[in-house]
């Protein structure tokens, strides 16, 4: 047996093993295994199965890999997840603000605002209103009909949180109106307030004089019309 054949083909084995040697090689390589008994075991040992430690190593590479796999596509879970609740929480909270902010919203009382009506020369009725210190908070005038009669009151959002600083008469400072000709409304019911509950003023009332403090020059100015 050549020596020097037996080392080239055993060079060549792996390539010849996996089919991946010239014809030249291989037809070198065949002819060399018919005489040689050790090139034709280390041939055969390629394709038995591999030894018990070998296959326990090559298991837990697999195992490992697999965790790995596993551990990254949880990760990726976990912080889509995260991401989800995260966008539900903000959800929720610009909902809830937005809700508390412009809705419900709730009648204002005499903590927070003060008001002065006052009987006018020309028979009107004039209500000035000045929110309190810490009580501006932006406002509406609504209405309604209660047992006694007609109510106007002001109103507010449930919570004196401002988002938004609205540039107009109804925010902040106060307000005034002149009750001079009455609705129809207002004249079924018998009997118009300012306020609610407790806090109402009476303005008028069908059939009675009500006693109201004459306006001051100041007010009759300020609701004289434009010359
Ligand atoms: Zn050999």
């Amino acid at each position: 047996m050549d020596q020097l054949d037996h080392d080239i083909v055993q060079d060549l084995l792996p390539l010849y093993h996996d089919g991946v040697c010239s014809d030249k090689s291989r037809a070198a390589v065949e002819e060399h295994l018919q005489t040689c008994e050790d090139c034709r075991a280390a041939l055969a040992a390629m394709d038995a199965p591999l030894p018990e430690a070998e296959r326990a190593a090559a298991d837990d590479a697999a195992a490992v890999q697999k965790i790995s796999e596993e551990w990254k596509k949880t990760k990726w879970r976990a912080r889509l997840k995260g991401a989800a609740i995260a966008a539900a929480v903000c959800a929720v909270l610009v909902f809830g603000i937005w809700v508390l902010t412009s809705e419900p919203i709730i009648p204002m009382d005499s903590q927070d605002y003060t008001v002065d009506v006052y009987r006018l020369e020309n028979g009107g009725i004039g209500v000035d209103w000045a929110f309190r210190e810490g009580r501006e908070v932006w406002y509406s005038i609504s209405w309604k009909i209660e047992e006694d009669g007609y109510h106007y009151y002001l109103e507010r959002p449930l919570i004196r949180v401002e988002l938004f600083n609205f540039d107009n008469k109804n925010y902040n400072r106060g307000g005034s109106a002149m009750f001079e000709s009455w609705s129809d409304a207002a004249m079924e019911t018998g009997a118009i307030y300012f306020g609610l509950g407790e806090d109402s003023i009476l303005l008028w009332k069908e059939g009675e004089e009500v006693d109201l403090p004459a306006a001051t020059a100041a007010q009759e100015e300020a609701w004289a019309p434009a010359e």
